[in-house]
């Protein structure tokens, strides 16, 4: 019986069997016409992955990842649906297995979720041909060329693309990199069922914090009320995680999805949204969001290793009271040459904070450059020099 059209992943959806002697051109043309995007925050056609893998693969080992590392640490999307419904993903995986040709499978886990673990665990239960991974911690260990290094024993760092895994990945042999949910809709989707829902977490400055799946379309004010609502007058919705963007409460009813996020500055990313009331200040908000991600890049690229430090350092001068005017189009050209020549996602996307603080706070930036002080009065001098560089204006 098909799947429901309205199929959702953490109701409990039912496991569909797996098909007997699966035509995997006849699969991956309705994988094709439902449009499944990956829900990992790339959006990419998964049909596409699966092609290029498949074809590949021919004459050559072929490998499966799910990736279910949630390196977004308020975002744990995949933990949660491993947690409920672990099979389903298991079904998933063993489905691109199929249809690829691969031969052996990884479940990349966070070192710290405990609870999907034991959940794949009791699923697997003596399969030896999916294997579970764990991941080294740290935001990078996520990244999808990363991983692959993790998995040949490496230290996260991107890889140079192209080549793509889709032909060099795992080991140099062509590698389905995807999404646990991405992979959890697989089965679904060959039921009949339409991939029309996305997994968020929801947090900041809301009632109800949590994991929900909502439909993808809704507004984002939508998507606070369905956690509750907020807590307190709402200042900006941060979607994203730590490399998205962080909208005006004005565009509350954007959309979540990949284009209409795409065309205000910001992304799926690790799928969090997170309200946020009056009293936070948007230049130190931008600060502590840049010093994380100055932590965690892998600095294997200049722009993103000594960009990402420098933004830092300038956001701190700020809201310190020691900024300049011309601190403003320093900071923009920054992130421009971040997202131009940058190695991997993190960098090409951590410029978003940066662009949407400033197109949709100006009055942040200016009263602590004009008037040296914070506009909510909540921002401590961190600093008590200027950042200054060789070639600063
Ligand atoms: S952009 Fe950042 S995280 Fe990505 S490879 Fe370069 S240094 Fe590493």
């Amino acid at each position: 019986m098909p799947a429901s059209t309205q199929a959702r992943l953490l109701d409990g959806a039912g496991v569909p069997a797996l098909e007997r002697g699966l035509d995997a051109d006849d699969a991956i043309a309705r994988i094709a016409a439902s449009g499944l995007r990956g829900r990992g925050g790339s959006g990419f056609l998964l049909a596409d992955k699966l092609r290029a893998v498949r074809a590949n693969a021919v004459g050559r080992d072929a490998y499966v990842v799910a990736n279910a590392y949630d390196a977004d640490p308020d975002s744990p999307l995949a933990r949660t649906l491993l947690e409920g419904n672990a099979e389903l993903v298991i079904r998933g995986i063993e489905i691109a297995m199929s249809i690829t040709g691969a031969t052996r499978a990884f479940l990349y886990l966070h070192p710290e979720a405990a609870g999907a673990r034991s959940a794949v665990e009791r699923v697997l239960a003596g399969a030896e041909d999916i294997e579970i991974a764990l991941g080294p911690g740290g935001f990078m260990g996520g990244e999808e060329s990363a991983l692959l290094n993790v998995l040949e024993s490496k230290r996260a760092m991107a890889r140079q693309r192209p080549p793509y895994p889709a032909s060099q990945g795992y080991l140099m042999r062509p590698t389905l990199v995807s999404s646990a949910e991405t992979l959890a809709w697989l089965p679904l989707v060959l039921d009949g069922a339409k991939a029309e829902t996305k997994l968020v977490s929801v947090t900041g400055a809301v009632k109800k914090p949590g994991v929900y799946e909502v439909d993808l379309g809704t507004a984002l004010g939508a998507i606070l009320d369905r956690a509750g609502g907020t807590t307190g007058e709402l200042k900006a919705i941060h979607v994203g995680g730590p490399t998205g963007g962080i909208l005006a409460v004005q565009r509350r009813s954007t959309k979540l999805d990949y284009e209409d996020l795409k065309a205000v500055g910001t992304h799926m990313g690790s799928g969090q949204v997170r309200a946020i009331g009056t009293d936070v200040c948007m230049v130190r908000e931008a600060g502590r969001l840049f010093a994380y991600l100055a932590k965690e890049s892998c600095a294997i690229c200049v722009p993103c290793r000594v960009g990402t430090k420098r933004v830092q350092g300038i956001l701190e001068g700020v809201s310190s009271s020691l900024g300049r005017d011309s601190d403003l189009p320093w900071l923009t050209e920054l992130g421009d040459h971040m997202t131009q020549f940058s190695l991997c996602g993190f960098g090409i996307t951590a410029p978003s904070i940066l662009r949407t603080t400033m197109r949709e706070f100006p009055d942040d930036y200016r009263v602590h450059i004009s008037e040296r002080r914070c506009p909510t009065g909540t921002c401590t001098t961190l600093r008590a020099r200027r950042y200054e560089t060789m070639v600063q204006p």
